[in-house]
């Protein structure tokens, strides 16, 4: 189940913010760039809703900003 969820375009996702309530889709949150990775802000409050950090042999992704993160399948 978790590969499948991983596996797919997470930018097609819905992310709802933990400080504002408001949902939205994750190819709208503001993206800052930072060294080895990025954080995406809430594009209604500006919060911190997720960040990702790749060193050379892993991903992190920490979520702590997101109430729910909501991937639609291809076959829905
Ligand atoms: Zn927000």
């Amino acid at each position: 189940m978790l590969s499948g969820l991983f596996a797919v375009d997470v930018t097609a996702a819905t992310v709802l913010c933990v400080r504002c309530g408001s949902a939205g889709p994750v190819a709208r949150l503001r993206l800052d760039h930072h060294g080895h990775g990025l954080v995406a802000h809430c594009a209604e409050c500006g919060e911190p809703v997720l960040s990702v950090v790749r060193t050379e042999d892993a991903v992190a992704l920490d979520l702590r900003g997101t109430v729910a993160l909501t991937v639609p399948l291809e076959s829905a």
